[in-house]
């Protein structure tokens, strides 16, 4: 993008001769797609599959030359093995699109191949993603509610609402399996925004009958902010369902260090200069970054479950609490613990000055 079409194509250009001459006289070389290319490689008789890919992607990786600036290519590759088995070079080229596709998604791996279990894998996203599609028109999904409590008093503070799929045949599917297909399909945009109207909805009914219940919390992707639109979504729905900007809460999970971006940054922005409160999910399990942390306006800061769990065994995870419940106070935002599932583990975190929780415990 930044050399324009013709540093572009010179950079094909030069790309194609090395994959060429990789090919070498008995291999077979070609471009597929904007930014896919082929190759057809013979195995070296006297080398292993595993040291003839490590040279492809070493050469692949050499820097390239565009007018004196070195250019480097992030290389995926996924490959299938011919084999014993004659099959056409449709298959072939299928099977390592699969491969490459699996690598596009989980690219810490050096390549991937092709195998029966990734096939399987495949078969089984594919029929999911349709099943997803319409799952919404069907109907299949549900909102279930886990309360945010006041561990002092036992007052239910808020309700974090959480998507269930109820399949027709399969039953309930978990959101760990369904989440990230709809991440990959572009679904999660339509979903993100049926379970935010969804959770509203309740609220507004629940305050219609006279339950004091304060705010709903929902989960959000980053990928519903990709369209820069996400805060005008957030203040449609609130006006919809008569819903105050403070009694919702969004939960985002620290993938959102991972991912800076401008555009999102601002979008949080005006989220909070809305009134919307903002929550950092399931804190701990990945890439928090504390000089990013002051940048981003948050209200409550979630430890995960995986630090409360053991809490009474380990000395460790009470010091880590500990330390993020200080970290929080510096940054003014609220703590709240996830996954209680004991009242001696709610004891202890209130004797620590936690006051929020929620968790099996409660409900
Ligand atoms: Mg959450
Ligand atoms: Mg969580």
């Amino acid at each position: 993008d930044a050399y324009g079409y013709e540093g572009g194509d010179r950079l094909l250009i030069q790309f194609s001769q090395r994959l060429r001459s990789l090919a070498g006289e008995h291999g077979l070389s070609g471009r597929i797609g904007g930014d896919e290319c082929t190759l057809y490689l013979p195995l070296a008789p006297d080398r292993s599959t595993v040291s003839q890919l490590e040279q492809l992607v070493e050469a692949l990786s050499q820097p390239f030359d565009l007018n004196g600036v070195a250019i480097r290519l992030a290389i995926r590759l996924g490959y299938s093995h011919l084999g014993q088995t004659p099959r056409p070079a449709e298959t072939l080229l299928q099977e390592a699109e699969r491969a490459l596709f699996r690598h596009r998604t989980e690219s810490t791996l050096p390549w991937v191949a092709y195998s029966e279990a990734l096939e399987a894998e495949t078969q089984a996203r594919v029929g999911l993603t349709q099943a997803l599609r319409r799952a919404l028109e069907n109907d299949e999904f549900e909102v279930h509610f886990q309360p945010k409590v006041d561990m002092a008093t036992g007052r239910v503070i808020a309700a974090e609402a959480l998507l269930r799929w109820n399949h027709p045949t399969r039953g309930l599917v978990s959101p760990g399996v369904f989440i990230p297909i709809a991440e990959q399909s572009q679904l999660i945009g339509p979903i993100g925004e049926w379970t935010l109207r969804r959770a509203c909805q309740h609220l507004r009914a629940w305050s219609d009958a006279g339950l004091d219940l304060v705010r709903v919390a929902v989960n959000v992707s980053l990928i519903q902010f990709r369209s820069g639109h996400f805060p005008d979504q957030v203040r449609r729905i609130l006006d919809e369902s008569a819903i105050e900007p403070q009694q919702l809460s969004l939960e985002i999970t620290e993938s959102v260090f991972a991912r800076e971006s401008t555009l999102l940054l601002e979008q949080l922005r005006a989220l909070r200069a809305m009134n919307v409160r903002l929550s950092l999910d399931d804190f701990g399990t990945g890439y928090s970054s504390l000089l990013y942390l002051q940048h981003y306006p948050f209200d409550e800061i979630k430890i995960d479950q995986g630090f409360v769990a053991d809490l009474m065994q380990r000395n460790f995870n009470r010091n880590l609490i500990d330390a993020v419940r200080r970290l929080a106070q510096a940054l003014d935002a609220e703590i709240i613990a996830e996954g209680i599932e004991a009242a001696d583990v709610r004891d202890e975190l209130l004797a620590m000055g936690i006051q929020f929780g929620q968790g099996f415990y409660y409900s």
